[in-house]
Parts: C-alpha cells; structure tokens; sequence
C-alpha cells in the first residue's frame, strides 16, 4: 500500500476538521480585522460537511477521493476562499497517483498551486494562501521533514503580517491590511500541520 491508505485518508480528514474546528474563532478574528469575519465559520462548515462523509471519501482510489472532497469544499465553504481551497484538493487529485511517493505528492501539490494561482488570479507575495502553500511546496520538493515542513507553513504564515494584501477583500483596505496575518494563510498553515503530524504519526 501506499503512502496513504484508507485508514490515513480518515485520519486526515478527522484531524484537519479537529484543527479547523479548534481554530475557527481565532481564524474569525484574523478576518475580522481585515475582512469580514466569516473566514473561521466557512472553513468549519466545509471541513465539517467533509468529515461527516469521511467513509465515502476514504472508500475511493486517492485521486477520485481527493477531486470528491475538493468539489464538496467548494459546495460548502463558500467566500472566496471555498473555491481556492476547492481548487486546490480537486487539481491534487487530478495530479496524484493512486499510491503516491514523495516525487509525485511534491509535483502534484505544485501543479495544485498552479491552479490555485489560475483561479484567483493571485501569486505569491499578495498576502494570501498562496504565501504559506508556495514554501511548503518547495520545502516538499527540498526533502524537507515533516517537523520542517510545518515550521516553514508558520513563520510563512507570520510572514504575511507586514504585507499589504493585493487580493481579496484585505486589498479594499490598502496600507490598512499591513500589521495583520492573513486568515487564508494561517488556516493553510493549520493544515499542513494537521496532515505533517498525521502522516508523521
Ligand atoms: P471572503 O473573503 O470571501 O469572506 P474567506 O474569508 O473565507 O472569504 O477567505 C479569505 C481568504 O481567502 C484570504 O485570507 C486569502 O488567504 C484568501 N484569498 C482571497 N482572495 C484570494 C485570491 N484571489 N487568491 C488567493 N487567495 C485568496
Ligand atoms: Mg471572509
Ligand atoms: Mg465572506
């Protein structure tokens, strides 16, 4: 079997539905102070109508498990963020294989970027989820630890305080967006964490 069975594909959908759920107010007063406060409630309905299917998804190949949980994020998490986040899960099960190595997971997840990219119309340096997914696609690809991985996902994270969002509803406020982390990129950072130290173990 491969690098994620079954059994792991449950565990990752419980414990990045725990972490949501753990951090959704946090994730409400990110976007409170430069959005409109709704980021913590979005991603908690989505990851929570995930979970509550966990034994559909995990009962299909990867790939087909990855594009199914993806198009339900997009159903459910709604904001800007449901369709990027839908993005990124549904072109990662186009790019992954059925049992997917170290090799694959890193050029899939790139290519899941791409998408993400494509469909917001954004790059790296704006102040979005794509500064905490871009690092942690190269410490991927770098071979990096899961324990490196996740430390690269939090200070990408912090490092979007001083930027001035060129994306989203934070760009409305101009210089006012400086100061202030990025919801989309501290729950990005929640993630990685959730799944490094599930496929840690
Ligand atoms: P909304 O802004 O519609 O209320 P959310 O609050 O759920 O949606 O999500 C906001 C997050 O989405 C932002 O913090 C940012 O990380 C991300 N985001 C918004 N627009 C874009 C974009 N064009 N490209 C990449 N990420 C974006
Ligand atoms: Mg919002
Ligand atoms: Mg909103």
């Amino acid at each position: 079997t491969g690098t994620m069975d079954r059994l792991e594909l449950k565990a990752l959908i419980s414990a990045t539905a725990d972490t949501i759920a753990a951090h959704a107010e946090e994730l409400t007063t990110l976007d409170q102070a430069i959005g409109d406060g709704d980021h913590g409630l979005n991603m908690k309905r989505g990851f929570e109508a995930v979970r509550a299917e966990a034994d559909k998804f995990a009962a299909k190949p990867l790939p087909d498990a990855l594009t199914a949980i993806g198009t339900k994020l997009v159903m459910t998490v709604g904001g800007a963020s449901g369709p990027l986040f839908g993005t990124l899960f549904m072109a990662l099960g186009k790019e992954i294989s059925p049992e997917p190595d170290r090799a694959n997971l890193a050029t899939a997840f790139g290519k899941a970027i791409e998408a993400v990219a494509a469909r917001g119309k954004s790059q790296v340096g704006q102040k979005t989820m794509l500064d905490v997914l871009q690092p942690v696609h190269e410490a991927l690809a770098e071979g990096k630890t899961p324990a490196e991985i996740v430390a690269v996902a939090d200070r990408a994270a912090d490092a979007t305080v001083p930027m001035k969002a060129l994306r989203g509803r934070a760009s409305f406020l101009g210089d006012r967006s400086i100061g202030h982390m990025d919801a989309g990129a501290r729950s990005t950072a929640l993630l990685v964490r959730a799944v490094a130290e599930t496929i840690e173990g």
